[in-house]
């Protein structure tokens, strides 16, 4: 049976998807192989994900198959509450409100970047701070547009 997605979190889905994938062709052995159900909105249903809830907006499963799951209310609008990390953790006082396309840029950033790199330490920064410049520079550009 095929999910049923308010049209409102299908659109956000979409534009997860488009950032993933244009990320893929340009880093393609550091994002996960894309599938259907590679990024999905976080129900009560088992299924694609076992956790029961989480804090914050979204999370990777770096268990196989990988998977990010989000919140439905990121989903719809891009908003969430982006951070500055430093030393594994989130930097003081560095946080800020985001929606619409830079915050779906920074969010599925700041998720595909942990693929094989747990946690926020100095791995994970320095690749989230790549993706991050090459998807906000794709913005600037127009590209992402085109
Ligand atoms: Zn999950
Ligand atoms: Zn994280």
């Amino acid at each position: 049976m095929k999910r049923k997605i308010k049209p409102e979190v299908e659109k956000g889905l979409k534009i997860c998807f488009k950032i993933a994938n244009i990320l893929k062709e340009n880093y393609p052995n550091e994002i996960f192989a894309l599938k259907e159900n590679s990024i999905v909105p976080f129900t009560s249903s088992k299924r694609l994900c076992n956790s029961v809830s989480f804090s914050g907006y979204a999370h990777f499963h770096h268990i196989k198959p990988h998977r990010v799951c989000c919140k439905q209310k990121f989903l719809i609008g891009g908003d969430n509450w982006h951070s500055e990390y430093e030393f594994g953790r989130q930097k003081r006082g560095s946080g800020y409100y985001v929606i619409g396309i830079l915050g779906y840029v920074l969010l599925m950033t700041h998720e595909l970047a942990h693929h094989r790199t747990k946690g926020h330490g100095t791995k994970w920064y320095s690749k989230c701070n790549k993706f991050q410049d090459f998807m906000i520079n794709q913005l600037i550009s127009g590209k992402y547009y085109s």
